[in-house]
């Protein structure tokens, strides 16, 4: 133990000296994708245990390995990787042997116990890492490019690989069903437990393919191999892998209107399969539902929209506490999209100016200061409001318009004193616009 301590002191200070690895330096690894999955797995794993630090045998016993012997291999195989890309060789002349964890972790003794635990530098870069891989409704495209910006190889290809997913996304059966997501060795979208579409980057599957409801034969570059799940006979549908292992046949694939179709039936069927039924919590981790990102299909009139809304609301109201929350925990947290339709007026802009100059920043109903400074041009933030609604026939005039703050705005269209307030707003404009 003894002899361990004096060790660790040495070779903390050899990594001090030398060989120090910035977060750049960690970023600019994982960014070339130089970890496989089981690799980052591993990482993960210590980033994410209590205090960013675990013995080899606890990581060997969460990753269902063996012993610790082939934990302490894999993590050997981490910090040369790193060492070979930073240039940066950990070697004690002492015992003549490279003590290649430095690079990766300090090391401590509990008890009879040796701790990993992530350099801070580390852990700053898997945070920014993480944080940089994740998807929202409005950067899916530019995830898929930065991805494949990475592999290098791919990068004559991404067109081709943005209308693969685009298509997989927008012809989806059930896109509230389906998760689309990445990690550094696939980009996939998941019904349960199948693909509806994946990019696999390296490794035995390597490729890239899609799910069909029939066999695709006698296309070149192309195989179609059944989704061995579905042949069993508690499954209703027998599906079919189709499969492209040399990405540049997957141009073929793009415009076959056959292949479409035959995949819009699969990713309709699937959720019919004991594989697709359902899609654990763990599974949708870091994922996005395709619904949030997929372009909607169907047009609706705003009055519907509100009335759909309101008797929603309305039946949310009556179910129990429990039960809300079930929902609650049920519903996906990103909204789907949809497209509202709706009618408005041309409005008259020297209407507003000429109103909100009358009110001078004074809410002309409460007759309270404009409750914020607009950031756009520094003025009063006052809403011109039609007393007799545009929508009901209402002019646009500014004997018709006046200046509220949000508050009173709300209230005019949806107090209890609606007509009330009305009639105030009436005379009030009345006798302004007498007496100018
Ligand atoms: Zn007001
Ligand atoms: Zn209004």
């Amino acid at each position: 133990m003894c002899k361990y301590i004096n060790i660790k002191e040495t070779v903390e200070k050899f990594y001090s000296e030398g060989n120090k690895i910035t977060t750049t330096e960690y970023l600019d690894f994982f960014d070339l994708f130089e970890l496989n999955q089981s690799e980052w797995k591993l990482l993960k794993l210590i980033y994410e245990s209590p205090d960013n630090s675990s013995t080899a045998t606890a990581l060997a016993i969460k990753l269902d390995f063996k012993g610790h012997q082939a934990i302490n291999l894999k993590f050997k195989r981490i910090a040369e990787k790193i060492a070979n890309h930073t240039n940066k060789f950990p070697f004690y002349k002492k015992t003549n042997k490279y003590w290649w964890w430095t690079l990766l972790a300090t090391g401590e003794k509990k008890g009879e116990f040796f701790y990993w635990k992530l350099r801070p530098e580390l852990i700053e870069a898997i945070n920014i890492f993480e944080k940089s891989q994740s998807i929202n409704s409005a950067n899916w495209k530019k995830v898929i490019v930065e991805w494949i910006r990475r592999t290098k190889k791919l990068v004559q290809y991404k067109n081709e690989f943005l209308t693969f997913f685009d298509k997989i996304i927008n012809l989806a059966g059930h896109p509230d069903r389906a998760y689309f997501g990445t990690n550094n060795n696939t980009i996939s979208i998941v019904v349960g437990h199948l693909y509806l579409g994946v990019y696999i980057h390296s490794g035995d599957d390597k490729g890239i393919g899609m799910i069909v409801e029939k066999d695709f034969k006698n296309i070149k570059g192309i195989a179609c191999t059944p989704v061995k799940s579905t042949l069993a006979k508690t499954s209703p549908h027998k599906l079919y892998w189709l499969w492209i292992k040399d990405i540049s046949n997957l141009h073929q694939v793009l415009n076959h209107s056959e292949i479409w179709q035959s995949f819009r039936k699969a990713s309709n069927l699937v959720i019919e399969t004991p594989q697709g039924k359902t899609t654990r919590e763990r599974e949708k981790k870091g994922k996005i539902v395709l619904s949030a990102l997929a372009v909607p299909k169907k047009i609706i009139q705003e009055y519907e929209y509100f009335q759909e809304l309101e008797l929603s609301i309305a039946k949310a109201k009556k179910i129990s506490i429990e039960k809300r929350k079930i929902k609650l925990r049920e519903a996906p947290e990103i909204p789907e999209k949809i497209f509202i339709k709706t009618t408005g007026f041309k409005r008259n802009p020297y209407v507003i100016v000429e109103v909100l100059e009358r009110a001078n920043g004074i809410c002309e109903l409460c007759e309270k200061e404009a409750p914020f400074i607009k950031i756009t041009d520094g003025l009063p933030f006052l809403e011109v409001h039609h007393i007799e609604p545009l929508a009901n026939g209402g002019k646009d005039t500014i004997e018709n318009a006046v200046a509220l703050c949000p508050n009173c705005h709300r209230e005019a269209h949806h107090g209890i004193n609606i007509e009330e307030i009305k009639k105030k707003l009436l005379c009030l404009t009345v006798e302004q616009n007498l007496g100018s």
